[in-house]
């Protein structure tokens, strides 16, 4: 067994949509980013590469390439999965936490987890998914971008 650690964050800015684990939230602002700027699935992304000991996000789908200009991060999530599952990887589990203060997260928590498990081909109860705020604290706090940090398991 092998566990790795991914984080990532994204600017809040207007006329996007906000798009967390494959599914869009309602918010007036929206993540930026050169792909659809699912923190979530990004964070989960790198967990599972580090795990597997195969790099970064960064090193498959490059923000320069423009074929991942505006990409369904899902997409991403499901090539990764083809990339460890050739090194010989099965997922054990994931565990995520999103930090954001705005807008309130919970409630899409079920949602999230149904999509990605879907996208990866696993029960459900291997996703955990947590979210928390900064306590209004920092750019976070001030609702100037989303965080997310996962912990994959793999074997
Ligand atoms: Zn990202």
């Amino acid at each position: 067994m092998r566990i790795g650690t991914g984080f990532d964050v994204h600017k809040l800015d207007d006329n996007r949509k906000l798009i967390l684990g494959g599914v869009e939230i309602p918010f007036s602002k929206g993540l930026e980013g050169h792909s659809d700027g699912d923190v979530v699935i990004h964070a989960i992304i790198d967990s599972l590469l580090g795990a597997a000991g195969l790099g970064d996000i960064g090193k498959y789908f490059p923000s320069t390439d423009k074929k991942y200009k505006g990409i369904n991060s899902i997409s991403l999530l499901v090539s990764t999965l083809e990339i460890i599952t050739v090194a010989g990887w099965t997922i054990g589990n994931i565990d995520v936490t999103i930090i954001a203060q705005y807008p309130k997260v919970s409630t899409f928590i079920e949602l999230i987890k149904t999509t990605l498990s879907t996208s990866l081909n696993i029960k459900s109860e291997l996703i955990n998914i947590k979210a928390t705020t900064t306590d209004e604290l920092g750019f976070i706090g001030q609702g100037k971008g989303i965080a997310c940090q996962s912990v994959a398991l793999i074997q």
